[in-house]
This record gives C-alpha cells, sequence and structure tokens, in this order.
C-alpha cells in the first residue's frame, strides 16, 4: 500500500484548523473531485476517497485527538469503508463549463445534520426530464418545475431519533461500527449487525421519519436554460440532488432537456430548416416572397427566376443563436415547388400556349424527358 499524505495537507488546512474551516475546505474540494465531474478519471476518483477518508478523521474530534496524536498509524485509523455512493455515467451533452448556470434557488441549506454512517458519502443524484418548446431552445428561458427529493428530517435533524433523544452508543460494538471476532489466531472483523456500521443505535424513533432520518418532500426549483439549448442537453445543478451523509456533499440535479419538435422549422445545430412552398409560377417568373422567422417576425426574400424544385437559399442569420456564443445560424429555405391539382380552362389553354412554345423554339437544346422517351424507341 503507498504511503499516505497527512490528512491536513490532503485538506490543505493548518494543523490547528476550526472544524469549520475543516468542513468548508472538504466540501469545496469534495465538489471540485467528485467523481461526476471526472467521469472515468481514475485520479480525481483516488483523489474523491482520500479527501472523504481525511475529511472522516479531522470531522470527528474522538479521531481527530487520536490521529493528531498518534499519526496515521494510530490505533482504529483504518476502517475507512465506504466510498461516494455515486452513479455517474451521465452525459453533460457538451456543456464546456457549467458554473454560470448553476443557480442557487432553495432556501436553507441541506448541512449540519448527520446521521453516522461509517464515512461521508454523496448524496445520490437526481434527475428532472424538462421539456421546452423549439422557441424556448433557441432564445432561451427560465423554466420552474417540482420535483420529490429525499430530505434530512427536520424534527430529528437527520439522527433518526425522537426530539429531546439522542441516538445511544451501539452497545454491541461500543460505538466503533466493527465487531472482532477471534478464532485462534485469526481475527476477523465485521460490520456491528446491531447498528448496521454507524455505531449509534436509536431507542426512540423520531416519529416523523419512522427512525430513517430522511423524509421525501416536494420542491420547487426554476432553472435559467440557456439559448441554444438542444434537445437531449442537459444542465446540471450542483448540490440540488440529495444530501450527502456525514458531511459527504450532497448529489447533483441533471436536468434532461427535451425540446418539442416545430410545426415549421426543423433544427441542425445552429442552423433552421424550413420547407417553403411557391407555385410554380413564382418558380418559373421569380417572385419576392416573405418567409416566417423563428419567434414570429418575417424577412424579405426574393425567389430568383427559374428556380426549381429542391433549390436551397441561406438566409443569414436566421438560424439559432449558438449556444454560449454571439453566433447565430442561418435559414435554409428547402424550395417546394407545387403544381396545381385544379385549373380552369382557361389557364388550360395558356398553359397549353405554353407547352408548345416550351418545346419548340423556346427551350432550344433542351430536351423534355418526353422527347427524349420518344428518341430512343424511334431513333
Ligand atoms: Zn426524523
Ligand atoms: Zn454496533
Amino acid at each position: 500500500m503507498a504511503t499516505k499524505r497527512d490528512y491536513y495537507e490532503v485538506l490543505g488546512v493548518p494543523k490547528d484548523a476550526s472544524a469549520e474551516d475543516i468542513k468548508k475546505a472538504y466540501r469545496k474540494l469534495a465538489k471540485e473531485c467528485h467523481p461526476d465531474l471526472h467521469p472515468n478519471d481514475k485520479q480525481a476518483e483516488e483523489r474523491f476517497k482520500e479527501l472523504n477518508e481525511a475529511n472522516e478523521v479531522l470531522s470527528d474530534p474522538e479521531k481527530r485527538a487520536r490521529y493528531d496524536q498518534f499519526g496515521m498509524d494510530g490505533p482504529n485509523m483504518g476502517g475507512f469503508g465506504a466510498n461516494g455512493g455515486y452513479g455517474g455515467g451521465f452525459d453533460f451533452g457538451g456543456f464546456g463549463g457549467m458554473g454560470d448556470i448553476f443557480d442557487q434557488l432553495f432556501g436553507g441549506g441541506m448541512g449540519g445534520a448527520s446521521a453516522r454512517r461509517n464515512g461521508p458519502m454523496a448524496g445520490n443524484d437526481l434527475r428532472y426530464d424538462l421539456r421546452i418548446s423549439f422557441e424556448e431552445a433557441a432564445f432561451g428561458c427560465e423554466k420552474s418545475f417540482e420535483f420529490t427529493r429525499t430530505e434530512n428530517c427536520d424534527a430529528c435533524h437527520g439522527s433518526g431519533a425522537k426530539p429531546g433523544t439522542q441516538p445511544k452508543t451501539c452497545p454491541t460494538c461500543k460505538g466503533t461500527g466493527q465487531v472482532r471476532m477471534q478464532g485462534g489466531f485469526m481475527v476477523t472483523v465485521r460490520t456491528c449487525s446491531t447498528c448496521g456500521g454507524s455505531g449509534k443505535v436509536i431507542t426512540d424513533k423520531c416519529p416523523a421519519c419512522a427512525g430513517t432520518g430522511r423524509i421525501r418532500r416536494r420542491r420547487t426549483a426554476s432553472v435559467k436554460v440557456p439559448a441554444g439549448i438542444d434537445n437531449g442537453q442537459t444542465i446540471v445543478m450542483n448540490g440540488q440532488g440529495e444530501p450527502g451523509r456525514n458531511g459527504g456533499p450532497n448529489g447533483d440535479l441533471y436536468i434532461q432537456v427535451t425540446v418539442r419538435p416545430h410545426k415549421l422549422f426543423r433544427r441542425e445545430g445552429i442552423n433552421l430548416h424550413l420547407d417553403f412552398p411557391i407555385s410554380f409560377t413564382q418558380a418559373a417568373l421569380g417572385a419576392d416572397v416573405e418567409v416566417p422567422t423563428l419567434g414570429g417576425g418575417k424577412v424579405n426574400f426574393h425567389i430568383p427566376e427559374g428556380t426549381q424544385n429542391d433549390a436551397e437559399y441561406r438566409i443569414k442569420g436566421q438560424g439559432v443563436q449558438q449556444l454560449r456564443g454571439n453566433y447565430r445560424g442561418d435559414m435554409i429555405l428547402h424550395i417546394r415547388v407545387e403544381v396545381p391539382r385544379r385549373l380552369n380552362e382557361k389557364q388550360k389553354e395558356l398553359l397549353r400556349q405554353f407547352a408548345d412554345t416550351a418545346t419548340g423554339r423556346e427551350y432550344e437544346g433542351r430536351k423534355s424527358f418526353l422527347d427524349k422517351v420518344k428518341e430512343l424507341f424511334n431513333p
């Protein structure tokens, strides 16, 4: 086993740091190297474990005193079992820096309460599916939503013991959370089954949470959705998941964004695509048209003479705002030439006249498909 770093060094605090300073230093560092923020990063994971271990000792006055006296090899210095119960595996949907979209929205910190398990454990991450409109994604919005979260019980502050009573030191393990069993030369150490390893037993259960120390609660949060966010991307609200245990960091709240499709527009990155129907006369002769823009406006556009079906035209700057950038994409018009389904006699006559001129003189050198077929059979 590699030599361990000094716990004070790990937390970056002086030897005479106050309990409050230790707590602050731990929280700050634990957030920085929380494994959810560094997926597949072994080093970050190791660092996170190291931090939790240091915190477990230094945040406990008894263990700290023992550590100060005996150092790393002091009695009962090992035994750091739990490593944070983080889920991991989240897709950050292309976000670079997450800092500025985190909002601190909930009143009152979750900290303070501790239910004494083996070691600090990160709270569970939560996920919320947020559905927004196409325009809201393009222009950004602020959304309020409700979700359910497990929190520390207010009545017992998470201890699980009836208010006015305290969890008692476990008589089986004398508060160590472990039982040593000796058989011959073998000593095995097991988690105490009386207290489940917490070292404490609750004799009078808190009636509000039935002794669990936790309750489910509806919460309202609001999130700033940045302009340019796309379907499937995720916004992370740091520390808004479930509370950690024993000073472990809170979990995070992952907001998975689903963007509803638009009636007219399709989106590809920052560009918008629009099918734009025009009549065959507009296609042939050219026309000035009004093109709808996202958000309800209109822009003037000139369809050039002789436009073909499926032609594409680009209208600069009428796309979607780049996420976290100043650039705006373009709108791409896909021309759909509509052939009239019903014509009156006069219109038909005019078209027949057009057809006669077109196959004769006007289309010099350009043969219709039908003409080419005829030639195949009558060379
Ligand atoms: Zn309670
Ligand atoms: Zn016990």
